[in-house]
């Protein structure tokens, strides 16, 4: 075992807090690495709190993990030691069904092994996440960082930036298309990065009225108060796709109107409560509701190298692990601009 330190709750009521515990040791095709840099997902805050059910306590949050390469296992090629390495989501899978083998293992038949509060596939040793020193993870499943710069700008991409960039070419957003992003928060903000890089025409459809100059400057075309009936009446019919990223209970009737026919819902928020739509809505305008998790390590990988290449980046507030509890309140609030990002330094 390998003795780390990190930020984490003990308990669904419990505040984040320092915390030292054990990570599996480094295997032969392992990496350990020493991260710097850790963003903070709204899943992080949903699991630590129970609010999509138990939580195996202590968590210790963090899947979006930036680091440095220290040690490699004695069967390692892809990585050696220097090298600037990211975690994203899930860190194993079962490797031989059908999704494992179609680059697809966010979609595991066994599921995923998730980079924290789960189990690795001896169904004994417990993940703990990135809210930490170091991280031990399969080399199969470490993405390369391209980017030689601005790589607390990086760390987001390995969830925020997977989760929006996988549905948007899932669906095939490019030229010509009208696409409405829901909810200006980590995922939101890249989603407008992308759906603006591909070539649609962007509308953010925000709660925050304070955020209509920063939608714009990330990239959207225009901006629409979802609380404004009068603004959401103008755009019935209006988008092929929306980008659903929200995190709390909200009505999805009221943007299926939004969509024109055949347009699609692409759900990437986890609300812990369920949602309900109305058939005639759906039926009416031929319009679907498609679901979407993270993405595969191959199409990370790919999604990091399309952002070195486009000098696309998470637009971060760097804070240190102390202010972890102060950043948690924000993002419930809504006022998150657009990721907070751990400087492991602080630890
Ligand atoms: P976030 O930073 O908190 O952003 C969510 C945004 O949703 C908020 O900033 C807010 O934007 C909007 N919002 C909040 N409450 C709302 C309400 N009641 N009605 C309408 N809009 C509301 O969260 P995030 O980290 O982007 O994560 C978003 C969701 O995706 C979470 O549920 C998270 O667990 C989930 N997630 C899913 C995956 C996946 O694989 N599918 C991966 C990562 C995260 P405005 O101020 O603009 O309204
Ligand atoms: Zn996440
Ligand atoms: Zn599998």
């Amino acid at each position: 075992m390998i003795q780390a330190k990190g930020y984490g709750a003990t308990s669904k009521d419990s505040e984040i807090v320092p915390l030292e515990f054990n990570r599996k040791s480094l295997g032969e095709s392992d990496v350990l690495i020493d991260i710097l840099y850790c963003g903070i997902c709204h899943s992080d805050i949903h699991t630590a709190r129970g609010e999509w059910g138990a939580a195996i306590y202590p968590v210790v949050p963090g899947h979006e993990i930036v680091g440095k390469v220290m040690q490699v296992g004695a069967s390692v090629t892809k990585f050696k030691v220097g090298d600037i390495a990211g975690v994203g989501v899930f860190v194993d899978s079962c490797r031989t069904c059908n999704p494992c083998k179609k680059g697809m293992e966010q979609y595991c038949e066994e599921g995923m092994v998730p980079t924290y509060n789960g189990y690795y596939r001896d169904k004994l040793t417990l993940t703990y996440g990135g809210y930490s020193n170091c991280y031990v993870i399969d080399e199969k499943y470490t993405l390369h960082i391209p980017q030689k710069e601005n790589l607390a700008g990086v760390a987001p991409l390995l969830c925020a930036g997977i989760t929006t960039y996988s549905p948007l070419k899932f669906a095939g957003v490019g030229k010509g298309h009208k696409v409405a992003v829901l909810g200006l928060g980590g995922l939101g903000h890249m989603a407008v990065k992308f759906a603006a890089s591909f070539g649609a025409e962007v509308t953010m459809l925000s709660t925050s009225p304070s955020k209509e100059a920063d939608a714009k400057k990330l990239g959207a075309h225009h901006f629409a108060l979802s609380t404004d009936p009068a603004q959401m009446k103008a755009l019935k019919g209006k988008f092929d796709f929306i980008l659903n990223t929200v995190a709390a209970k909200h009505d999805m009737n009221k943007f299926l109107d939004l969509l024109t026919l055949d347009g699609k819902m692409l759900i990437v928020g986890i609300p812990p409560e369920e949602s309900a739509y109305n058939a005639a809505k759906l039926i009416s305008k031929r319009r679907s509701i498609i679901g979407s998790m993270i993405g595969g390590i191959a199409e990370t990988q790919e999604m990091l190298d399309y952002c070195a290449a486009h000098n696309i980046y998470s637009d971060i507030e760097l804070i240190s692990a102390q202010d972890i509890n102060k950043a948690y309140e924000r993002v419930i609030n809504s006022d998150v601009k657009y990721r907070f990002v751990i400087d492991m330094k602080t630890l």
